[in-house]
């Protein structure tokens, strides 16, 4: 294993994966202190690891005073003159040893506590002039400097970083060792690495080579310079991007090669279900579906991502895409998180398949016996066209007799792993992922690389802002007063009760107990739907709700995804400081559907903390759902936005999202068009794309090179 790592990494990078132990003054222990702290733990740190270790901000030496201007408390570079030692006395050997230095103006004693005093006799000569760097403070009227941060002579000063930048430590390692080994490390740096950049592309940006930009970063010459924004900094971030799109893309390229069939269809069913349609599709709705067509022509297998906020009408555009693949003889298969989502999805979905004789089915967990049977051998023999269902999709018995397409809602709640076991019921399946948490452009390319992207942003018509207010749990006798008064216009209203992970025992107890209290007060209209019900259960909860039966449904959070009832105008959210932002987001999506103006009240246990209640103030001031996603992904971490983390997702060691996500785009773009020209990597900047893939470690990918 790392024999063939060794033959198959370029020599000229040799000396920047060499272990740090190979660097002067780096023994057994200093390389375990290393390994912990550039997380390489249980295997050598290496060089390239220490390089990418940036500063996280800097001690500004550059203010150098006389002695008698010294603010006190604050951070100055002096030179003094040494005027003599006073080692403690014998008889207080832990009083400080001090030295007594001056300028033209006025003294300073610089102060060390268990110091060595052959080492203090040479770091300050007596008569000697010495640069000095720390926090001068007066003690008794008098100037004093404790353990000095920096001392150097004449020509150490010449080198000393005015600008010092101030890098992550762990415990046990001391800044200077650190500092030592980082300038050690930067002498490593080949000095003939070829660009792997593009010189236009680096000439319009002002970046410096990667050695350069390197050096740049570890020794600033201004503040600027260490800020993620300086030209060295975005740089190497630009590099780590590029590395990552290139991988990628040279990882589609390979599947590309592997995939296969296009669907033929002119657009006739296509055509009758538009016709059947009650309203006409928005200009985005049009154009992702011209998209996805054409993908779906196309032999190369389509994997695209259809961002829409709540309610924007992504399920309609999904069917027309499967009435291309049916068109053409196929099947498609649309796949919902929970059982009351396929089954409005199959309630939308039927009469217009219908209309246009698409022969259309629904399987969940809830088809069992003989109609399960049926559907089974009806799906293998081909007289179902559109598969609609919830898992139950995947199972083992389930067979297509040719699935061209499918279609997966709601993305975040199925891994990746789901995705593919459903791609794999036919051959080359083309993907589409519908998703109503409108993941920030920066997080779909990092994730996905060159996955299309499909977003509808026009609301439907007749979508109306939310009146959203957050409200102290306190005060829930008013609220309870206010879904009085909204019952009493006849108005529908969802009563939202937190699930908490720990204990969805306790959390349902809590539910239910809200709900016999505002069914005392309520009546017969109140009612309760959860996730431990019955399918068939939730399904006549939910159309009874539906139906106007019942005006106040108490339910966790199974009503999160996809529910439409569109006569629902008042929420009421309880513990909305225990949801995340794009979880508030969509279930207040549910209301403000209809033709009356609605209300979400957002009731939350006081005091809140600084993220929760930025959130609540963003919900109140915002119904954009791409500035909602981008706001999540600001006060979360970029980690967390897909609902949990994803494996297998490599994280970024020096770009930051927030502030170079800006050149994803265009390292995306700048790797397809390498492979477009080079998809070997062969020319010249190709191999030293290649090294760059190294360095970023991202060398499986070029693996599949030789793969083909
Ligand atoms: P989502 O994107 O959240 O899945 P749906 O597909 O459920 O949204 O659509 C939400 C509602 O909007 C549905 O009632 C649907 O019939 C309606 N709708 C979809 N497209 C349009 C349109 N172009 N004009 C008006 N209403 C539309
Ligand atoms: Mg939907």
């Amino acid at each position: 294993m790392l024999i063939a790592e060794n033959i198959m990494r370029p020599p000229i990078l040799n000396p920047l994966f060499a272990s740090l132990a190979a660097l002067p003054g780096i023994g057994p222990r200093l390389e375990k202190l290393f390994g912990r702290l550039l997380g390489r733990e249980g295997e050598p740190p290496r060089i390239v690891d220490l390089l990418f270790h940036l500063p996280t901000g800097f001690v500004d030496r550059r203010n150098r005073p006389k002695l008698s201007e010294v603010p006190p408390d604050t951070v100055v570079t002096v030179a003094v003159r040494v005027e003599g030692h006073r080692p403690p006395p014998p008889n207080r050997p832990r009083a400080p040893y001090n030295i007594d230095t001056s300028d033209d103006t006025n003294t300073l004693t610089i102060s060390y506590f268990n110091a060595r005093r052959d080492y203090l006799e040479k770091l300050f000569p007596a008569g000697e002039l010495r640069y000095v760097s720390g926090v001068a403070t007066l003690y008794d009227g008098h100037l004093q400097m404790v353990h000095p941060d920096r001392v150097v002579d004449e020509a150490g000063f010449a080198k000393l970083p005015l600008i010092d930048p101030v890098y992550p430590l762990t415990e046990g390692l001391h800044p200077n060792q650190l500092r030592k080994a980082i300038e050690l490390a930067l002498e490593r740096v080949p000095k003939n690495l070829s660009e792997w950049q593009d010189a236009s592309w680096r000439k319009r940006n002002g970046f410096a080579g990667f050695a350069d930009a390197l050096r740049g970063v570890h020794r600033p010459q201004s503040p600027d310079d260490i800020k993620p924004e300086s030209a060295a900094w975005s740089r190497l971030a630009y590099d780590e991007l590029l590395a990552g799109q290139l991988a990628l893309a040279l990882l589609r390229a390979h599947q590309r090669t592997r995939a296969g069939r296009g669907s033929a269809a002119e657009g006739r069913l296509r055509a009758r279900i538009i016709a059947a349609l009650p309203y006409s599709l928005t200009p985005s709705q049009q154009s992702a579906v011209t998209d996805i067509v054409a993908d779906l022509a196309q032999p190369a297998r389509m994997l695209r991502l259809l961002h829409g906020d709540v309610g924007s009408g992504k399920t309609v555009v999904a069917l027309l895409s499967a009435a291309h693949v049916i068109e053409a003889g196929r099947q498609a298969a649309l796949m919902a998180p929970t059982e009351i989502l396929a089954r409005q999805h199959f309630a939308t979905i039927a009469p217009l398949a219908a209309s246009a004789g698409i022969r259309a089915a629904i399987l969940t967990g809830r088809e069992r016996g003989r109609e399960r049977a049926e559907i089974l051998a009806a799906l293998s023999a081909g007289d179902i066209d559109l598969l609609v269902g919830t898992h139950a999709l995947f199972q083992e018995e389930v067979a297509f007799r040719d699935l061209a397409l499918a279609i997966v809602d709601e993305q975040h709640r199925f891994g990746v792993h789901q995705r593919l076991a459903l791609a794999r019921k036919g051959e080359a399946v083309d993907l589409l992922v519908l998703t109503a948490t409108p993941i920030p452009r920066t997080l779909v390319l990092t994730y996905f690389g060159d996955m299309d992207v499909s977003a509808l942003r026009e609301k439907p018509a007749g979508r109306k802002k939310v009146d959203t207010r957050a409200i102290p749990l306190d005060r829930l006798g008013e609220v309870v007063d206010a879904v009085a008064r909204a019952l009493d216009e006849g108005r529908r209203v969802y009563w939202v009760c937190p699930l908490v992970e720990e204990s969805e025992l306790v959390d349902l107890a809590a539910a239910e107990e809200r709900y016999a209290e505002l069914k005392r007060r309520f009546g017969d209209v109140v009612d309760l739907v959860h996730g431990r019900m019955r399918g068939a259960d939730k399904d006549r909860a939910m159309a009874r709700f539906s139906a106007g039966e019942t005006r106040l449904l108490v339910a966790t959070t199974v009503i999160e995804v996809g529910v439409d009832v569109p006569e629902a105008s008042v929420m009421v959210v309880e513990h909305a400081e225990r949801f995340g932002l794009a979880q508030l987001h969509q279930l207040r999506g549910r209301i403000g559907r209809g033709a009356e103006r609605s209300a979400c009240l957002l009731l939350y246990k006081a005091p809140l903390g600084e993220t929760a209640k930025a959130r609540l103030a963003i919900m109140r001031e915002t119904d954009d759902g791409f500035r909602i996603a981008e706001e999540d992904l600001r006060l979360r971490g970029e980690g967390d936005v897909l609902g949990t983390r994803q494996s297998g997702v490599p994280g970024f060691r020096i770009a930051l999202l927030e502030v170079h996500g800006k050149f994803l785009t265009a390292a995306r773009d700048d790797a397809a068009l390498v492979l477009a020209r080079d998809p070997k990597l062969s020319s010249p900047r190709g191999e030293a794309l290649r090294h760059l893939l190294y360095l970023f470690a991202r060398d499986e990918a070029i693996r599949l090179l030789g793969a083909g």
